[in-house]
């Protein structure tokens, strides 16, 4: 007998976890995975051995049990270098499709597993697609985990289905997303090329098929999308976020290990923002991914001297293109004036000190999702995937950032955002009357984005309805 609302049960519900394997995937699965532990539900995490002590690592001080069962990363040999088996550490973002491509050998060894331990559900990443049949072959039901919002879902299968880019005549000509609330406008420059729409053919297809979508987003924050992407647009769909709050009560040397070490020591970069004035400090990281090439560091270098802000800018190093003499430079320009973190940064510390006054974001959701659980107003600086969209949703539905004026889909080299833009945004998020009503903006949402995953709260009921749905079925 399974007792519903996630509550003790007898048999509790058990349920794989399949995150895709790069940081801003794993990140708010594992907290996914504690969030349905906290319920009563049996959580098993599926990933390879060398993202396994990552993730062990994140759940080990958890009140929950989450269990890790790893499957071996498909020995490939087209161009992959040999233990890449994460996709942050990817020399070359043109590796990434024959990284997706290479995860497919997934399947079997994952149709192993379903054999033996015949989890009652599966929510697995969007990025493998072919889990839908994995899971069909034993009658399991499958959810899709996206990681983004409802209104770039929606954006996307708008775009799929209209495919508005056709009636403009040049890539710089708006269009607006047919059939999408908002009158939001784009430019064919800010979208992903076509084997991107043939990839989402086949993710489309896969969730139509299954069982329905679980979303890292609420509902006072994205209502209107939300009920688009379910009665319009017609998926069965879960809203159970902001994920990241799942450790909300973690203590400080948890937060700073989410997703990875820190490359600072938590409590001197804590200190340091104890020495700044309330809303003055800006935030500057992009991601798990994006390398920087040198001519860009340098633009925001000199953006960020321009406005005068004290900063903590997190970059990272390696890659193809070698920007460390570039940083060297910059290192010695900025001294005194705030932080470089070579590396990874305890994100969520950072952004939940009252000293920090704006992120400057690539539009990642996990990372737009926490400045809006932070009440962080924030710098659009979109660069890929669906960053653009999300960069609408924040600068134009919430109002609660400016957009620093990126302007193409793609590799960081052909869109050259200038300095005296990044200055020009950091002080319209931080200074004068526009800049308090954001912030403003930015605190309500915060207040909404904690409540909603307290009991009877938006989110919190979410989960505790699609826990009692699967326990329906089994
Ligand atoms: N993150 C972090 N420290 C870093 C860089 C990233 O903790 O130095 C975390 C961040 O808090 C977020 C995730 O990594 O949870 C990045 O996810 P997002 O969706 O923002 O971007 P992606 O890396 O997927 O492009």
């Amino acid at each position: 007998m399974r007792k519903m609302g996630g509550d003790e049960c007898h048999h509790p519900l058990h349920i794989f976890f399949f995150p895709f394997l790069a940081s801003g995937h794993i990140i708010p699965t594992v907290d996914m995975a504690k969030s349905f532990a906290a319920k009563g539900v049996k959580a098993t995490i599926i990933t390879t051995p060398l993202n396994a002590p990552l993730i062990s690592k994140a759940i080990q001080k958890s009140k929950t049990t989450i269990h890790i069962q790893t499957i071996e990363f498909p020995n490939v040999e087209d161009g992959l270098p040999k233990g890449c088996e994460n996709m942050d550490s990817l020399p070359s973002p043109f590796l990434v499709p024959t990284f997706i491509k290479a995860t497919r050998l997934f399947q079997e060894p994952f149709e192993q597993l379903l054999l033996q331990q015949h989890p009652n559900c599966v929510i697995a990443d969007v990025l493998f697609p072919w889990a839908t049949d994995s899971t069909a072959k034993f009658a399991i039901p499958r959810l899709v985990f996206h990681g983004t919002s409802f209104f770039s879902l929606c954006a996307n299968e708008c775009i799929r289905l209209y495919n508005p880019c056709k009636n403009v005549s040049s890539d710089t000509e708006t269009f607006i997303i047919p059939n999408l609330p908002g009158q939001i406008k784009l430019t064919r420059m800010q979208m992903p090329g076509t084997d991107f729409f043939k990839f989402l053919e086949e993710v489309t297809e896969s969730e139509v098929r299954s069982y329905g979508v679980v979303v890292n987003s609420f509902y006072e924050l994205e209502g209107v999308y939300a009920d688009h992407y379910r009665n319009v647009i017609g998926r069965k769909a879960w809203h159970i976020g902001p994920l990241s709050l799942c450790s909300r009560n973690d203590n400080i040397k948890q937060k700073a290990t989410r997703g990875k070490e820190a490359s600072i020591d938590q409590y001197e970069c804590l200190k340091w923002l104890d020495t700044k004035k309330q809303n003055s400090v800006v935030y500057i990281c992009f991601g798990s991914m994006p390398r920087f090439p040198g001519f860009l560091l340098r633009e925001i270098a000199m953006g960020l001297e321009a406005s005068g802000k004290p900063f903590i800018w997190v970059v990272r190093e390696g890659g193809e293109e070698d920007a460390s003499d570039e940083l060297l430079n910059i290192e010695e320009r900025l001294q005194g004036k705030g932080l470089i973190i070579k590396g990874w940064a305890p994100q969520v510390l950072i952004l939940e000190h009252e000293a920090i006054g704006a992120f400057v974001t690539h539009c990642g959701w996990n990372s737009t999702l926490e400045a809006v659980v932070a009440g962080v107003p924030i710098v659009t600086w979109p660069i890929v995937a669906e960053q653009f969209y999300n960069e609408k949703l924040v600068t134009e539905v919430l109002q609660i950032g400016v957009p620093v004026g990126a302007k193409k889909w793609g590799p960081l080299e052909e869109d050259r955002v200038k300095w005296d833009e990044v200055e020009k945004a950091l002080r319209k998020i931080m200074e004068g009357e526009e800049a308090e009503e954001i912030r403003n903006k930015a605190k309500v949402l915060s207040k909404q984005a904690m409540h909603a995953v307290e009991e009877g709260g938006s989110s919190c009921s979410d989960l505790n309805a699609l826990i009692d749905e699967l326990g329906l079925l089994n």
